[in-house]
């Protein structure tokens, strides 16, 4: 009895310590792929942010520049640049900061501690040079760039309205002069979320990553980021900032209440319905038609059908009522602004 006890005893430790080796090696094969899979998810988060960054940039440009004349104390000198180091990501995720270009400009390994041109706004002085999205910035203004000199030296270059930048080419490094163009100085920034929505904390504007998923056309990202710029313009009165100031790697970046005195800007139904409609006026001075944003306020109340109608506990219009004060105005401002 004690033998057949002993001999189970014996066979139950063989299988478990057997079984815990397979185990062992199990977790740790488990625990490679795991890694390799967090870096490939690292890759496409910062992909992903970089291309959402693009897209928010080539359609606020033309918004910000058409709108100087409503943001008298919030202009900037700007060169339509968008710039990152991968000092600006988490530790973990800077293995991944190479995924934030969209070419494959130069040896990527070779320039990775340089500061990336992550975006080049359409139709700004950057583009017009024919600078690429994806290159490594080698010095401003004569001086060679590193992760702490380059957003200071580019402060110095907006103020002197003039840049000289050299970057990183695919044959030889390249050298460009660019005069800067005034815009209204509140840079917009993708913002992770997976609710659509936007925001504005009186000096950069945020669309969520959602939103961009949740559209259905541009003219809609545009009418958002002209909301938003209301907001900034009439409501915070906010402050502005260089164009150094966006970050197109933004993974924790969240809105923020700059001033004291921004705590006491109470959002009111009557400041939503004000920041609407100057946003669809603000849109169509860039020249970006705005017949399509009942559409996006159409979509939302499938997504949320309580936000159809007017409630006493949220501060925006209901949806309703949106589109229908956006639709009468757009009929007002069609002959201003016919494109
Ligand atoms: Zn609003």
């Amino acid at each position: 009895m004690i033998f057949n006890k002993i001999l189970i005893l014996i066979f139950f430790c063989f299988f478990t310590s057997c079984s815990s080796v397979i185990s062992y090696n199990k977790i740790d094969m488990t625990h490679k792929s795991e890694k390799e899979e967090m870096r490939k998810q690292g890759n496409f988060l910062v992909a992903s942010m970089a291309s959402a960054s693009r897209k928010l940039h080539d359609i606020a440009w033309p918004i910000m520049k058409a709108n100087i004349d409503a943001c008298i104390n919030s202009r900037i000198n700007a060169f339509g640049l968008m710039i990152a180091h991968s000092n600006d990501l988490q530790v973990s995720l800077r293995p991944s900061f190479l995924s934030a270009s969209p070419n494959i400009l130069v040896n990527k390994n070779t320039y990775s501690d340089l500061p990336m041109i992550i975006s080049v706004a359409n139709d700004s002085p950057a583009n017009n040079a024919d600078i690429k999205e994806g290159s490594f910035i080698l010095s401003i203004d004569n001086t060679p760039a590193t992760s702490i000199n380059y957003k200071n030296l580019l402060v110095q270059s907006a103020k002197k309205e003039r840049l000289k930048i050299e970057v990183k080419g695919l044959k030889e490094d390249l050298i460009y002069n660019l005069n800067s163009e005034v815009i209204c100085g509140y840079p917009v920034q993708v913002m992770v979320s997976p609710i659509p929505n936007a925001y504005a904390d009186g000096s950069k504007i945020y669309i969520t990553v959602a939103t961009l998923d949740f559209i259905k056309d541009d003219q809609e990202i545009a009418f958002l980021i002209s909301h938003e710029l209301a907001h900034n313009i009439v409501h915070y009165k906010g402050e502005s900032l260089e164009e150094i100031e966006a970050k197109p790697l933004p993974i924790d970046d969240k809105p923020s209440l700059q001033r004291v005195g921004d705590l006491f800007v109470f959002q009111s139904s009557t400041k939503e319905s004000e920041a609407d409609l100057l946003g669809i006026e603000y849109a169509l001075k860039a020249g970006v038609s705005q017949d399509k944003v009942a559409n996006y306020f159409r979509r939302l109340s499938i997504y949320m059908p309580q936000l159809m109608d007017e409630s006493i506990f949220r501060m925006h219009p209901g949806n309703a009522k949106r589109v229908t004060d956006i639709e009468n105005r757009l009929k007002i401002l069609k002959n201003k602004y016919s494109n």
